[in-house]
């Protein structure tokens, strides 16, 4: 099968100035497309013919060494759609030809503390698609059925697999703010998962306000688009104060202002498994006092992607989507890098 594969840690090409880790070794081409033997699904495992693939920030913190793969070479991609193409040994939920989606959790132990609540993004034992096991960006995959999930009709292929992980862990994080209707919520950044999260918002009678980095004109355009009751810069004062906000960027300096911006009480919720710049000082007057919280959000569970799917179905989202060749991978990461992926970049893997 052909499949894109992580060799080794380096930096994915931007302009001199703005590199964040000199130590590396600048590469053109982080991935490399690779010939290899399709997996075979062990026990309780299906093998997927991989459709589609959505494009995450994740993957260049695994490229570029924030987050360390499981084993080299790795297939990244943690947002897989496909068709069930083989059953290994008791594998009984689905059968040949379902259409199902993989997200970021590829296992969990299933028996610890944190399982047992419903915490599996939190288990010790937390495998990871793309990281720890073989993910997406490939022709073919392998994963327990128990960690697959039927996708609703209405979306095609393309459409479903930046829900998957994008969508799922937008979902998680709104409700890890603690929103309720007719509040405001901030989003910082809009980029694949804020787009798809604000339609939930408003979907919920939310009020959203969302904040980019100055000047961009084209994510403000989308979110305006999408219902954004106002649109300013990361550090604008918007007209009323934040009873949440949710920060998506993978920079540390919105969070500050996420904080300086929120009501009494109020929580801002982190949506980015790595920062490529600290967090800056957070002057506790200013930013912390009156009960103002600040949570990180561990990914997703299966929970959060059973609820979500049929939810984003019947809402209706519409993700904004763009396609790419499994082959233009690099180049498609190249553009996420620099913040021009106007919503979700998405592989097209087969027909
Ligand atoms: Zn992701
Ligand atoms: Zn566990």
């Amino acid at each position: 099968m052909k499949a894109m594969v992580l060799k080794e840690f380096c930096e994915v090409e931007i302009e001199q100035e703005q590199r964040q880790q000199p130590d590396l070794p600048l590469k053109k081409e982080p991935l490399v497309m690779v010939d290899m033997p399709a997996p075979q699904p062990g026990p309780n495992q299906i093998l997927l013919k991989v459709s589609a693939c959505g494009i995450c920030h994740t993957e260049l913190d695994e490229i570029e060494g924030r987050l360390i793969p499981s084993h080299f070479p790795i297939i990244p991609g943690h947002e897989v759609v496909g068709k069930v193409e083989a059953l290994g040994s008791d594998a009984n939920r689905f059968k040949a030809g379902d259409r199902v989606g993989i997200a970021w959790i590829h296992s969990s132990c299933g028996h610890c503390k944190f399982c047992k609540r419903g915490l599996e993004n939190l288990c010790g034992q937390f495998r990871a698609t793309g990281l720890d096991d073989h993910g997406g960006y490939a022709q073919y995959m392998v994963v327990s059925e128990d960690y697959a999930y039927p996708i609703p009709d209405r979306f095609s292929d393309l459409q479903a697999a930046p829900l998957l992980c994008a969508g799922v862990i937008g979902y998680r994080a709104l409700r890890l703010s603690g929103i309720n209707p007719g509040q405001i919520v901030g989003l910082f950044g809009f980029g694949a998962s804020a787009h798809l999260a604000i339609q939930v918002a408003r979907y919920w009678n939310c009020r959203v306000f969302v904040f980019t980095r100055k000047g961009q004109r084209d994510h403000q355009d989308l979110a305006v688009k999408f219902g954004a009751d106002w649109v300013g810069a990361t550090d604008e004062m918007p007209p009323e104060r934040l009873d949440c906000a949710i920060d998506f960027t993978p920079v540390g300096e919105p969070v500050r202002e996420a904080l300086k911006f929120l009501e009494k009480g109020g929580r801002v919720v982190i949506n980015a498994i790595r920062k490529i710049t600290p967090i800056p000082e957070l002057e506790y007057s200013e930013y912390v006092w009156h009960e103002k919280e600040i949570k990180s959000v561990a990914n997703v569970t299966r929970q959060d992607a059973e609820e979500f799917l049929p939810l984003a179905a019947k809402i209706g989202i519409v993700p904004e989507i763009r396609e790419f060749e499994l082959e233009q991978a690099n180049q498609a990461l190249v553009l996420l890098k620099q913040g021009k992926m106007q919503g979700a970049g998405v592989l097209k893997v087969s027909e």
